[in-house]
C-alpha cells in the first residue's frame, strides 16, 4: 500500500514539474515595440508572440512580420532595448 501512494506521490511531481516548465514563458518587460518604438496600444490591440521562451509585443502587424523574418535578430533587440532601459538611470526619458 505503501509503495503505491509512494508511486502515486512521484507521478503528481513528475506532472506539476512538466506543466511547470511549459509555463514558464518571460513577460514582455517593455511599453513599446522595440521595431517602431511606439508605445503599445496606440496603434490599436498589440499582437504578441512567445519565442524560446520569451514573450514578445508589437504595435502593428508590419512589426510582427518584421520579427517573424529574424526572429533571433528581433529577440536580441528587445534584450538590448531591456538592457538600456535598466541601466538608463533617472534619466532614462528622452
Ligand atoms: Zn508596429
Amino acid at each position: 500500500m505503501k509503495k503505491l501512494l509512494l508511486a502515486l506521490t512521484l507521478g503528481i511531481f513528475a506532472l506539476a514539474a512538466t506543466s511547470q516548465a511549459a509555463d514558464q514563458v518571460k513577460p514582455y518587460a517593455l511599453d513599446y515595440c522595440v521595431y517602431s518604438k511606439d508605445k503599445l496600444g496606440e496603434m490599436g490591440k498589440p499582437l504578441s508572440e512567445v519565442y524560446e521562451g520569451q514573450e514578445i509585443k508589437f504595435c502593428c502587424k508590419d512589426c510582427k512580420t518584421s520579427f517573424d523574418k529574424d526572429p533571433a535578430a528581433g529577440l536580441k533587440k528587445y534584450h538590448a532595448a531591456v538592457a538600456s532601459k535598466s541601466s538608463g538611470g533617472s534619466n532614462a526619458a528622452q
